[in-house]
């Protein structure tokens, strides 16, 4: 699905941000996450939050702060693997969707599943901007903009603070190991019929 952008200012990201709210889910290539559970709700109190989060993760997705540009811990990072929200564990974007946008902040062209992610119009500077935020618990995570690489033509701009990484042999491992618990031993071959 190719989605075009007039670039007309104001009305257009707001435009935009519809548009990608409607966008077909046919893309989620969920292997990280299976499209098992429907995001549930975390609701918790400031007080919970300041006391889980580092002051510092705590004012970007608590308070929206922004955290200086270049300064993120996964702003270079390659690793192949997700990128979950750091108050929740939601699985946010993958590394697949990953690219460098030289803007100094950790830049996803799409979400790993939608359905984690929510986008709201934001007017707290001059120039208004779509604001994205975890929808399990509503941690600010950053803004997206209509500059992005296909297929989408968009930037999730995310705070390095608002993510946790797991890397992909890790969250690959934990399913199979069930699986594979299951499986019998080579030495059971033993057949008990005649
Ligand atoms: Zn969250």
């Amino acid at each position: 699905m190719h989605h075009r952008f007039a670039i007309t200012g104001t009305a257009t990201i707001l435009l935009f941000a519809s548009c990608f709210c409607l966008a077909p889910s046919s893309s989620a290539q969920g292997q990280e996450t299976a499209a098992t559970d429907a995001p549930r709700r975390v609701v918790k109190s400031d007080r919970e939050w300041a006391k889980q989060l580092t002051h510092a993760q705590y004012l970007v997705t608590r308070l929206k702060y922004t955290e200086p540009a270049f300064s993120g811990k996964y702003l270079n990072s390659h690793s192949k693997g997700t990128y979950n929200c750091v108050c929740c564990g939601a699985p946010l974007f993958s590394s697949r969707t990953k690219f460098h946008s030289g803007t100094g902040w950790p830049s996803f062209y799409q979400p790993l599943d939608e359905k984690f992610v929510a986008t709201a119009p934001d007017h707290e500077m001059a120039e208004p901007r779509v604001e994205v935020t975890c929808s399990t618990c509503g941690a600010h995570l950053g803004h997206v903009f209509p500059d992005g690489p296909p297929p989408t033509g968009l930037r999730f701009c995310v705070n390095s603070l608002a993510l946790k990484f797991s890397p992909a042999s890790a969250s690959a491992a934990k399913p199979k190991a069930k699986a594979t618990h299951a499986a019998k031993p080579k030495s059971t071959a033993h057949k008990a019929t005649k």
